[in-house]
């Protein structure tokens, strides 16, 4: 993992004019990401603006200040560094780590599906950075593609938390996706860290058949498919029995009975499949 250096400690007190900016890497909710780059160390990072104005119109300040409480604590090779941030009149920005390759989300749209070997590397090197918050009480519940970053040797980052109970809320009132919450979150029951597990088994079935398993058309019918644990496995392509009972023990409705990520990690699929540096190096190449 390539630590920041020195020249980016924690507490310093950060201003827009310490970075050149260079070109935008995306647009999000509430403002872009840029690249840019700390003049003095010449530290490359990824710099995230977002609008004061629209923070509080969609009264999200308590989210964005748990977001940045819970991942400046977080130090995991396969969790997006947040460094500091700073704010002027209008804008607040996040100091991000830069994940050199993109979206995962962008990824699997180019591969439609994922090697198994490639998938069992992305699940073992995610369970491990669960466990990692798991261990500091931080559950993410908002684990899909869209908030996994890919970095420069082509490791998994995860990013954007703290906006869970947000996106939740979100997601029920704004007919976006319900398709990598656990039975008991779309039913608005109790729920804890092994909710988390659940979104494991959901993206892991998504890398090798190209679709997460409840989709549906309407929402209410994924809401349906999830509550009842709907799970059929498509006959192509072709994929191993080890992964389909992996993903059979991730996707339990009663969340007591969900693989535990340690026990995951020792699965016969994940131990034959993953790679041990977590590393898929076929990244952005030809091959999936
Ligand atoms: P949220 O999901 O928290 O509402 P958002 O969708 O508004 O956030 P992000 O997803 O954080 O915004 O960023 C928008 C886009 O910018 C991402 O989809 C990604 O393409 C790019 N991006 C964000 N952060 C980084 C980063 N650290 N490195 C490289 N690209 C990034
Ligand atoms: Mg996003």
């Amino acid at each position: 993992m390539v630590e920041a250096p020195e020249a980016v400690p924690e507490e310093r007190r950060w201003k827009l004019a310490d970075f050149d900016i260079g070109k935008p890497l995306g647009r999000g909710k509430f403002g872009n990401v840029y690249l840019a780059r700390e003049k003095r160390s010449k530290y490359v990072v990824a710099l995230k603006v977002l609008f004061k104005n629209q923070l509080q119109q969609s009264q999200v300040e308590h989210q964005l200040r748990r977001e940045i409480e819970i991942q400046s604590h977080l130090r995991h090779p396969n969790i997006l560094r947040l460094y500091g941030y700073f704010y002027d009149q209008n804008r607040v920005y996040l100091i991000l780590e830069y994940a050199a390759k993109g979206e995962l989300y962008k990824e699997l749209q180019r591969c439609k599906v994922f090697s198994e070997k490639r998938a069992a590397t992305y699940i073992a090197s995610l369970a491990r950075a669960l466990m990692y918050c798991h261990e500091k009480h931080v559950i993410h519940r908002d684990i899909k593609p869209e908030n996994l970053l890919i970095g420069m040797k082509g490791e998994l980052k995860i990013a954007d938390f703290g906006w869970s109970v947000h996106t939740f809320n979100r997601r029920r009132t704004m007919c976006g996706t319900l398709d990598y919450l656990p039975p008991e979150m779309v039913e608005n029951k109790e729920h804890d860290a092994s909710v988390d597990v659940w979104s494991l088994g959901v993206l892991c079935y998504e890398f090798l058949f190209g679709t997460p398993p409840f989709e549906a058309q309407k929402l209410s019918d994924t809401y349906r498919r999830i509550v009842r644990v709907d799970l059929k496995f498509p006959i192509k392509p072709v994929i191993s029995t080890a992964a389909k009972d992996l993903i059979c023990q991730l996707l339990c409705k009663d969340s007591s009975q969900r693989l535990p990520l340690k026990e995951l990690l020792a699965h016969p699929w994940i131990t034959a499949n993953a790679d041990p540096s977590g590393i898929y190096a076929g990244c952005g190449g030809a091959s999936a």
